[in-house]
């Protein structure tokens, strides 16, 4: 049997393709497949084995940069197991909108500004960091067990510690099947949107921010993403409290939420497409931003937690200068793999996927 017949085998005719337009559709993959459950997972992991085929695994495809050869299409694994009191239960390919939609007085509250397209596997995978990740922190903080088909083609759930041999890892140890997700309360937050006429301003209210203890989130907008927003041409911050400190309350502290949400998108609009999100000290901040500044690079971030994000046009000759400036102000790339990520997964690959079948190249 060729490979697609084998697939076909397992998910039925219309469940695997080959066609041309399907595998460009996927990043010039070798086949996609989209599998319906648990065992076709594990079906699908033992051909790719035993062929020595690679395969990725594909959640909402929002932040997949490349394909391999066998795509696995989540979508269709996208069932809602259980909405408890304090947990949701879901299948991977369920997109964080529609377990949005099921809550009611409870949040999952990480919430990335892909929250609309994005699936729980792909969070997962990613340990995406959402608005608001001074108080919430990544995904994996409120991820309780998961549930994954591993390289050797092993079901196994995942609990406490060894999460952390799924979270982050891009699909590198195992396809994830379903996850148990721990749940918030609704808490509404008071606000401050702080206005800046220069970066030592800012840098001081820093200071003061850090030792607030009432303080839950500081994010900040450059001048350029500022006034693109409407807020007028100065760096501003907005301020979170816990308790009635800050003077923006209900729909007020949500707008100035609302209008920052809106940033990536008004930024494509002026065709910056290209972020960057780094993590730096927070003493090196204000010279980062003078730098940006004077190449007219507009930049937003959970500050608080010492993490920017840059963006640049396509064009920017600027981008080809962002290995001196991480070097300079001793910033890191987030998403980038360093030596201990590279031993660490090393690691768990020789445990979970020997042969190196799943995400090839992502890591290893
Ligand atoms: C406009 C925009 C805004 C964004 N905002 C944010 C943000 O605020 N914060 C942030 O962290 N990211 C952000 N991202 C990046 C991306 O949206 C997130 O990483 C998101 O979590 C990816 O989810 P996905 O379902 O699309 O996963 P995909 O893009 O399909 O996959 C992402 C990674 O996870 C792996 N994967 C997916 N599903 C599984 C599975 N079931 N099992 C194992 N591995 C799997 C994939 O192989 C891949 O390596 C943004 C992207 C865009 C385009």
């Amino acid at each position: 049997m060729t490979l697609i017949e084998s697939l076909k085998a397992i998910v039925g005719e219309v469940n695997a393709s080959e066609a041309e337009l399907d595998r460009i559709a996927y990043g010039n993959a070798k086949a996609v497949v989209w599998p319906s459950n648990a065992e076709e997972v594990h079906k699908i992991v033992m051909l790719a084995r035993r062929a020595g085929v690679p395969i990725t695994a594909r959640g909402a495809g929002v932040g997949l940069r490349f394909a391999n050869d066998i795509i696995v299409d989540m979508s269709k694994m996208n069932s809602v197991i259980t909405v408890a009191n304090d947990y949701v239960e879901a299948e991977a390919g369920v997109l964080l909108d529609d377990v949005n939609k099921l809550l009611k007085g409870k949040v999952f509250p990480v919430q990335p500004e892909s929250a609309k397209a994005c699936s729980i596997g792909g969070m997962i995978a990613a340990n995406a960091l959402g608005i608001k990740a001074m108080e919430f922190g990544k995904t994996g903080k409120w991820v309780e067990e998961v549930k994954m088909v591993d390289g050797n083609g092993i079901c196994l759930t995942l609990k406490g510690d060894a999460l952390r041999h799924v979270v982050g890892l891009r699909g590198a140890t195992g396809i994830i099947l379903s996850a148990k997700l721990r749940l918030s309360d609704a808490v509404e937050r008071t606000a401050e949107l702080l206005k800046f006429n220069t970066l030592t301003a800012m840098q001081e209210k820093l200071d003061e921010l850090k030792n607030d203890a009432d303080v839950r989130n500081i994010e900040f907008m450059d001048e350029i993403s500022s006034s693109l927003l409407g807020f007028g041409m100065a760096s501003h911050l907005i301020v979170d409290y816990a308790g009635d400190k800050g003077m923006l309350k209900g729909a007020e502290a949500k707008e100035a939420w609302d209008a920052r949400k809106q940033l990536p998108f008004v930024l494509g609009q002026k065709r910056y497409l290209n972020a960057h999100e780094l993590q730096m000290p927070l003493e090196s901040i204000t010279r980062f931003l003078n730098l940006l500044r004077k190449d007219e690079v507009p930049c937003y971030g959970p500050i608080g937690l010492g993490v920017l994000c840059p963006v640049f046009r396509d064009d920017s000759s600027f981008a080809s200068r962002t290995d001196y400036v991480y070097r300079q102000f001793n910033a890191k790339k987030r998403k980038t793999s360093n030596p201990e990520t590279e031993k660490r997964v090393l690691e768990l690959k020789a445990h979970y996927d020997p042969k190196n079948i799943l995400s090839r190249g992502k890591f290893i």
